[in-house]
């Protein structure tokens, strides 16, 4: 068996223009689905954020709510002991003591006021973070429903070409074995350098395929005679004569 080393020019152009062909088979497929994969990416994404969001407002209400359980607990107990103190008042034996319980009753009385005053700011707290959380589980559902249908459309393009695409893949596994690997790597730098993702390109009426730059006849004389490889001066796209282009079909 032949490697690729042994292939004469006109070879290795043929199986670039195949490779090409079905590329540009499978970019065609890409561009049905357009911007839907990012879009979808971006939309999942986004809803994770907001998820993540959502769970640390959750997370803040209950630990103000432990706090604000906290609070109550040390209401009960002051209260408890302001009673505790009353009923000594009742039985007390001198003027220092009564003054000493009067002191402790007094401090329980602030404790207390204390306690509901942040109760009272833990709960307006509260009231403000169910809000945010209101608006973050708004926008989950919003970016949800949007998801839903970008999803819908891409698994339906996805379902009209997923037999297509799979078969150029195929096609195009196999047909990258017999391009030269050095051809290969200049193919797909030139390929990602343009948009259309077209590399190689047959000369039509004269001009590059590619972007459409005038070729000069000596030039286009070289091309067809298949013993080098020649690039575009203008884009730097590989360029075929246009019997060879045709020649190579794709099915
Ligand atoms: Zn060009």
């Amino acid at each position: 068996m032949p490697t690729v080393k042994d292939f004469s020019v006109e070879e290795k152009l043929s199986s670039l223009v195949k490779l090409q062909k079905i590329e540009s088979k499978l970019d065609n497929i890409q561009v049905l689905k357009g911007e839907l994969p990012i879009e979808v990416s971006d939309l999942e994404d986004e809803i994770e954020g907001l998820h993540a969001r959502q769970n640390r407002i959750e997370e803040e209400i209950n630990g103000m709510q432990q706090f604000i359980d906290q609070k109550k607990t040390i209401i009960k107990d002051s209260q408890e002991l302001v009673k505790k103190y009353e009923k000594q008042s009742d039985n007390v034996k001198n003027n220092r003591e009564f003054e000493a319980i009067n002191k402790e009753m007094e401090m329980q009385t602030l404790e207390i006021k204390l306690a509901e005053k942040h109760i009272k700011d833990a709960t307006e707290e509260i009231a403000e973070k169910a809000k945010q959380l209101e608006l973050a589980k708004k926008a989950v559902a919003t970016k949800e429903a949007n998801l839903k249908g970008k999803k819908g459309e891409l698994e339906k393009i996805i379902a009209e070409t997923d037999k297509e695409e799979k078969h150029y893949n195929k096609l195009a596994g196999s047909a990258t074995e017999h391009v030269d690997e050095r051809l290969l790597i200049s193919y797909k730098r030139i390929r990602n350098n343009y948009r259309n993702g077209l590399a190689v390109v047959p000369v039509e009426r004269d001009s590059c395929g590619g972007c459409f730059n005038a070729i000069p006849p000596q030039k286009q004389s070289e091309i067809k005679q298949r013993k080098k490889i020649i690039v575009c001066e203008n884009c730097g796209r590989i360029l075929v004569d246009d019997e060879l282009n045709n020649a190579v079909e794709i099915k």
